[in-house]
């Protein structure tokens, strides 16, 4: 007999990992968090430099917390042991490497979650994966020959680079600010100030920039790249092409169109389509997290996103 799980959840960041914490306080049992990377919060892992500060109140947004989950500041790392404890705490079965291909519902409170080479069933799903998957690109065309120099995580970086980060929102304010302690920085951004990021980042940045840590290259955009002399060329609109050794950019993620597409789930002006109780178009898949969120959300969010859904599983039971 195949086991039916009463919650499949896809995705296990902070707001899948809130939705199965909030879901097993509820009492509920049989919840499994599937996960495509080596570990849960691969956004974290991957994008958050080692030592950042973690905002609750991330991008300025002050969000009070509605759940059970006593998430404050902190830094990368006690974020993920934070992370590490609830699952450990509340005994939840995570599957990694386990990449959802998509969902299907099969009959009222029954549902297949298409793994490759498996099925799995369960009444309930949540789609929390994020918008980090595909981060967003430029429109004009990377050169192959400059795409080792052409990053969207400080992996790769080295010391004494000359880099060009790309962005003005919270997350580019604080690549640049890092990696100006060993390196030659500049930030581009199309508008004239960095009026989008919380007020912490918004005093390094312009701290970096008086004491010429970093330099601002503003309402500046991007034409495109070339290779030259194994450097990237950037082309500005607005101003002369210059070589870097390194452009990362930072400039969001993207809707994973693809994934709700082939499970049904409807999408209008770039999110998913869902009711107050975050219950999209099919009864009984959800959405949570940054996913619901045009431009980002944060990980306070996510966590509000959880204990909203568990909550109504609850009721309707
Ligand atoms: C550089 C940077 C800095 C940030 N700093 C802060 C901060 O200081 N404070 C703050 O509150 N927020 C911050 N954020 C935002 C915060 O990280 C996100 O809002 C939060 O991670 C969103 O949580 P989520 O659970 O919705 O999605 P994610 O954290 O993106 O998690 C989605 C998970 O789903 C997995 N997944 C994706 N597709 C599949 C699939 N098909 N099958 C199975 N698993 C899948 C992914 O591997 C991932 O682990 C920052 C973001 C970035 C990029």
């Amino acid at each position: 007999m195949q086991k039916v799980y009463e919650l499949a959840i896809i995705g296990a960041g902070p707001a899948g990992i809130a939705t199965a914490v909030e879901s097993y306080l509820h009492g509920m049992r049989d919840i499994v968090l599937l996960e495509k990377d080596q570990n849960h919060n691969a956004t974290i892992r991957k994008y958050y430099k080692d030592n950042k500060r973690v905002d609750k109140d991330w991008k300025g947004q002050e969000v009070d917390l509605d759940g059970r989950i006593y998430f404050v500041d902190g830094t990368k790392e006690s974020t993920l042991d934070f992370f590490d404890a609830l699952l450990d705490q509340h005994c939840l079965e995570l599957k990694t490497q386990t990449e959802v291909q998509n969902v299907e519902k099969i009959k009222e409170g029954l549902f297949h979650v298409y793994i490759s080479g498996e099925v799995l069933y369960a009444k309930n799903v949540i789609v929390t994966i994020g918008r980090m998957g595909k981060p967003n690109k430029p429109s004009y065309k990377i050169p192959p020959s400059i795409k080792k120099k052409v990053a969207f995580t400080l992996d790769g970086s080295e010391i004494d680079e000359k880099i060009l980060v790309v962005g003005g929102g919270d997350s580019a304010v604080e690549y640049a600010v890092d990696l100006s302690g060993k390196n030659d920085v500049s930030i581009c951004y199309r508008r004239e100030s960095f009026h989008r990021c919380n007020p912490t980042n918004q005093t390094n940045i312009n701290y970096a920039i008086m004491h010429h840590q970093v330099r601002p290259i503003l309402a500046t955009q991007i034409d495109g790249l070339e290779e030259e002399d194994g450097k990237v060329k950037v082309l500005f609109y607005e101003k002369e092409p210059e070589l870097f050794d390194r452009v990362v950019y930072a400039i969001g993620g993207t809707t994973p169109s693809g994934f709700l597409h082939s499970s049904g789930i409807k999408e209008e002006n770039g999110k998913p389509v869902h009711d107050a109780n975050y219950q999209t178009n099919i009864k009984g898949i959800f959405v949570a997290g940054d996913i619901t969120q045009e431009s980002g959300g944060s990980i306070a969010l996510g966590l509000n996103h959880g204990y909203a859904i568990a909550s109504y599983l609850k009721k309707r039971k």
